[in-house]
């Protein structure tokens, strides 16, 4: 006998990344601007608090909604986005902005319920609505630099979807909205009564202006979750921490499959989070600076290269255009002929597919030499 997948995992192939980083392992001197995590170890008194709380026998499970002193130190930090939400019946705290997502689909989407989902985006979206049997409506944003718009929104049908599934900063554009392209957004959700899924887990990494909640908007606090963590401003990913705020019933019916399906969020990285949120603020700013540094430095190289690249201003990603037709052909010769590592933009969906995603979570020095290779390889090949 064979044990066959369920339906709903044969819906989802494997990850369009996952794939790719296969291929990259096998080759040797390789530098990768293919990875979406932090190049930082997490801020030493973060990591500090972690071990101080094994020390101390911490080992047990938290309450199933998280500590409630992180509870209260999240809801605080919040406070800069203009958002207030309650630590006792508004937030639960996540194994990773993962668990958070998977929880809002579970919780909050019904089968055949459809799902409208900004494209390109974060691979595990589409992943995420597929899983508990949604309809997925995707909504272009290429033509419109990558982010929302309202006239976007009514041509794809979204006005008859049930939930907004958006990421702003945006992975893998880098694209980042501000409150006046928000408001149109934001009126078209409380026109068609949408629920918004709001992935703001870049929110920290803006580079010249501040991220925008679209829960802090007029209207849309009742209908919102906004989903956040530490693996990105905080270089935690490993630590698996994220949260979700949102009106009492839905954070309860969210809970109410986190307390059988997970119990508790990582004790040790909950210690961890306190102090991040506490401490680490100084931290941050400096990988923040560091991200931008790069920022400009890897835009400045594709004009130099003469390769339209879009002007990123979150996260930590930039977005060429490929310079050849087909991009899965070009990051794969590239990685052969240079051991340079992209992420080929049909990783996130139709709308990227005319891309490349890099990563500058990469230290100065091998991004530089990474884009040197590039820039010998677009001269060598610049066509297929
Ligand atoms: N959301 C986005 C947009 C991401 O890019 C990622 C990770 O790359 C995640 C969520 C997952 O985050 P976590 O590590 O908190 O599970």
């Amino acid at each position: 006998m064979t044990i066959e997948p369920s339906e709903r995992v044969d819906r989802v192939g494997p990850s369009g990344i996952r794939r790719f980083f296969e291929l990259a392992e096998e080759v040797d001197d390789l530098i990768s601007l293919g990875v979406g995590e932090p190049d930082f170890s997490a801020p030493w008194t973060a990591r500090q608090a972690a071990i101080d709380s094994l020390e101390r026998g911490k080992t047990s499970y938290t309450a199933n909604r998280g500590k409630r002193e992180l509870r209260a130190a999240i809801a605080a930090d919040l406070a800069r986005y203009d958002l207030t939400y309650d630590p006792d019946d508004e937030i639960v705290v996540t194994t990773g902005v993962s668990e958070a997502l998977d929880l809002a689909h579970r919780a909050l989407v019904d089968p055949g319920d459809t799902v409208a989902v900004v494209d390109p985006s974060y691979v595990s979206y589409v992943a995420n609505a597929t899983f508990v049997g949604a309809d997925v409506l995707r909504v272009p944003t290429r033509d419109d630099e990558f982010v929302l718009t309202r006239s976007s929104l009514e041509a794809a049908g979204a006005a008859d979807a049930d939930v907004l599934l958006m990421g702003y900063p945006n992975n893998p554009t880098g694209a980042t909205m501000t409150r006046d392209q928000l408001e149109p957004v934001a009126a078209f959700a409380r026109e068609h009564d949408l629920t918004v899924f709001s992935d703001e887990i870049y929110a920290e990494l803006t580079y010249g202006h501040d991220h925008v909640s679209i829960a802090a908007l007029p209207g849309m606090r009742e209908r919102t979750i906004v989903l956040n963590g530490f693996s990105k401003a905080f270089a935690m990913t490993g630590l698996r921490l994220g949260y979700a705020v949102g009106p009492p019933a839905a954070i309860d019916a969210m809970n109410r499959i986190h307390q059988y399906t997970m119990l508790s969020a990582p004790t040790t990285a909950q210690y961890a989070a306190i102090e991040a949120l506490d401490s680490c603020a100084d931290a941050v700013t400096e990988m923040r600076d560091q991200y931008d540094r790069r920022r400009r430095v890897v835009l400045s190289r594709f004009d130099e290269m003469n390769i339209d690249c879009f002007r990123s201003s979150g996260a930590f990603y930039a977005f060429p255009e490929s310079p050849w037709d087909d991009c899965e052909a070009f990051a794969e010769a590239l990685i052969e002929a240079e051991q340079v590592a992209m992420v080929p933009g049909t990783a996130f969906g139709p709308g990227g597919t005319d891309n490349l995603r890099v990563s500058y979570a990469t230290d100065m020095e091998s991004l530089r030499e990474a884009l040197d290779r590039v820039e010998r390889f677009v001269e060598a090949f610049p066509t297929e």
